[in-house]
C-alpha cells in the first residue's frame, strides 16, 4: 500500500467522520452527543435506498400493481380498465410532496440546532492521507481528519461501455423515475431484481417494454422452480431478448436505436440501464489512507467493519457482501455498537439474509435454493405448494404462485424458503422467524394456530407436505 509522504494541512478535527449520508446518517444517536462529528455528503440525505431506491421504487410498484390489478381484473368478473396515467400527478407526490422533502428535512436536522455537535459537508471526499479527507475542490476544497472515520459511500450504477461511450442519453435508476414524461417505449437492459421491478412499474403503467439480458435467463440467481416460472410469465408480458448484448446505441427511430450481437435492431423511446451496481469506494483514493479494496470493488472489512486502515470503518453497499438496505442498516447497527464498545464488539450480521424483488408477481426469498442444499449435502426433503390449492390463493384465481420449502430430513430445520405470488415478500416473513430461531419444522405447522382462510396456510401447507418419513 502506498502512503502519502508529508502530512497535509488539515483544517479541522472531528472523533468521528462519516463519509456518506445513506446508512451512514443513522450512525448519530444521542451516545454520540458528546462527539464532534462531520457528516460529508455529496449527494442528497437519506442515500440510495430513500432517494432513488427502494422507496420511491415500491411507490411506483404500488401504483403498478394497481393499474396492472385493474387491467387484469376480468378473471375476477370486473370488466374494468385504465382509463390514463396522470405521470405529472405520479411524480410530483413521489418526489416532490414526500421523498424530496424528507431529504431535505435530514439535511437541515443535521445542520440545525437540534444536533449542534455535528458539522454537514456537502461536496465528494476524498482521502488524503492516514485518517485525513478532502472535502470539495480548489479553494472550496476542506481538509478534515477524524479519529475514526466511517465509509458508507454505497455504490452506483454499472455503465457497460458501449452505452457509457455512446453519447447517447440513457437512463438509470437515479433519473428514470423522473422522466418529464411517461415514455411509450422502454428498452430494459439487464435481468437482475433492479430491471425486473422497473419492467413491472413500466409495463403495469402501460409502457411498450423490451428487455435485453446478456444471460438466457432474467433472475438466474433464483431457486430453478422460480426463475422458469418468472421466465415463462416474462415473455408471456413483455418482449424479452435474451442471449444478447448491445453493440451500438444511437440516436433515431422513436428516440434511441440498440443494435444488439444477435443481428436485431431495437427501439424504443428510452434505455434503462440495470446491469449491475460498482461500490464507491474506487472513487476516494483509499490507496492514500491505507485501506485495501477486494478484487471484486468492495472495501476490504473484518466481521466487525474494520478496514485495513486502524480507526476506519466501512459499512453498507461500498463494502458489504450484501447489496440490500436492511443488511446496510444491520451493519451499521453493528459498527455503531463497535465504535461506543471496542471491548465487547459484534460481528456484522450475514446469516440468512433474506430478499424481495417488488415486480409481478412477488418473489422472496431466503437460505438455500435446492440445488445447493443438495450441492452441500444436505438430504433434503422439499415441498412446492400451489397458491390456487389453498382457500385464499384459490379466491384470488392464483394459478402461478408457489412456496417452496427446503429442509433438511436429519435435524427438521428448514433450509430454504423460496415464494412467488402475491404478498410474497410479507409471508415469508414466518419463515425467516423459523430459520432464525432454529425452529423444528417439524412443530411449525401443528403447534400453532393458522387463521383460516387467510393466505399462511399456504405455508402451513408447504410445512404439513415435506417428507420426514
Ligand atoms: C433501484 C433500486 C432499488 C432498490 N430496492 C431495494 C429494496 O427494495 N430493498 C432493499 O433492501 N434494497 C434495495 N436497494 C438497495 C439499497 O438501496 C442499498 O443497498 C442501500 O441504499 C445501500 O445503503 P448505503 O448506506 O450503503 O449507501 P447509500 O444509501 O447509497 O448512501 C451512500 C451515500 O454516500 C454518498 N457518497 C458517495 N460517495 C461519496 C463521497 N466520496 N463523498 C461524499 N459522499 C459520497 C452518496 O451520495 C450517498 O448519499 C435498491 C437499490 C436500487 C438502486
Amino acid at each position: 500500500m502506498t502512503q502519502s509522504a508529508a502530512a497535509p494541512a488539515v483544517d479541522a478535527h472531528y472523533d468521528l467522520i462519516i463519509i456518506g449520508a445513506g446508512s451512514g446518517n443513522s450512525i448519530p444517536t444521542p451516545d454520540f452527543d458528546d462527539k464532534s462529528i462531520a457528516i460529508v455528503e455529496s449527494g442528497r440525505f437519506g442515500g440510495t435506498c430513500m432517494n432513488v431506491g427502494c422507496i420511491p421504487t415500491k411507490m411506483y410498484v404500488y401504483a403498478a400493481d394497481t393499474a396492472y390489478g385493474t387491467r387484469t381484473a376480468d378473471k375476477l368478473g370486473i370488466q374494468a380498465h385504465v382509463d390514463s396515467i396522470d405521470w405529472d400527478s405520479l411524480v410530483d407526490r413521489v418526489f416532490h410532496q414526500r421523498i424530496d422533502k424528507i431529504a431535505e428535512g435530514g439535511e437541515a436536522y443535521r445542520r440545525g440546532d437540534e444536533t449542534p455537535n455535528i458539522t454537514v459537508y456537502d461536496q465528494h471526499a476524498s482521502f488524503v492521507g492516514p485518517k485525513t479527507i478532502r472535502t470539495g475542490q480548489g479553494k472550496e476544497a476542506t481538509t478534515i481528519s477524524g479519529e475514526q472515520i466511517i465509509i458508507a459511500t454505497g455504490s452506483r450504477p454499472l455503465i457497460p461501455e458501449v452505452y457509457a461511450n455512446s453519447g447517447v442519453t440513457y437512463r438509470t435508476n437515479e433519473d428514470i423515475m423522473r422522466l418529464e414524461r411517461q415514455p411509450r417505449s422502454l428498452i430494459i437492459v439487464g435481468g437482475g431484481f433492479i430491471a425486473m421491478e422497473f419492467a413491472h412499474v413500466f409495463d403495469g403503467l402501460g409502457t411498450k417494454v423490451t428487455i435485453i439480458n446478456r444471460s438466457e435467463e432474467l433472475l438466474r440467481f433464483l431457486d430453478k422452480d422460480l426463475s422458469s416460472r418468472f421466465n415463462e410469465q416474462a415473455k408471456e408480458r413483455f418482449e424479452v431478448i435474451t442471449g444478447a448484448n448491445g453493440t451500438a446505441l444511437r440516436e433515431g427511430g422513436e428516440g434511441v436505436e440498440l443494435e444488439l450481437d444477435n443481428g436485431q435492431t431495437i427501439t424504443a423511446e428510452e434505455i434503462l440501464i440495470a446491469t449491475g451496481r460498482v461500490p464507491n469506494g474506487d472513487q476516494m483514493n483509499l490507496d492514500s489512507a491505507g485501506i485495501e479494496m477486494r478484487e471484486d470493488g468492495r472495501i476490504a472489512v473484518d466481521d466487525y467493519g474494520r478496514t485495513t486502515a486502524e480507526g476506519v470503518w466501512a459499512l453498507g453497499d461500498v463494502s458489504s457482501p450484501y447489496m440490500l438496505k436492511h443488511v446496510a442498516n444491520a451493519e451499521t447497527k453493528a459498527v455503531r455498537h463497535n465504535i461506543l464498545h471496542p471491548d465487547d464488539m459484534r460481528p456484522m450480521p450475514h446469516d440468512l439474509v433474506p430478499s424481495a424483488i417488488f415486480t409481478h408477481p412477488q418473489i422472496a426469498t431466503v437460505g438455500l435454493t435446492e440445488d445447493a442444499a443438495r450441492e452441500q449435502g444436505y438430504d433434503v426433503t422439499v415441498k412446492v405448494q400451489d397458491y390456487g390449492d389453498v382457500a385464499y390463493g384459490w379466491a384470488m384465481e392464483d394459478h402461478t404462485g408457489i412456496c417452496k420449502l427446503i429442509a433438511d430430513k436429519a435435524t427438521g430445520q428448514l433450509l430454504g424458503a423460496h415464494y412467488y405470488g402475491p404478498q410474497a415478500s410479507t409471508l415469508i416473513q414466518q419463515m425467516i422467524t423459523v430459520m432464525a430461531f432454529g425452529l423444528d419444522v417439524r412443530e411449525v405447522a401443528t403447534k400453532q394456530y393458522w387463521i383460516h382462510p387467510a393466505l399462511p396456510e399456504l405455508t402451513e401447507n408447504a410445512l404439513l407436505g415435506l417428507d420426514f418419513s
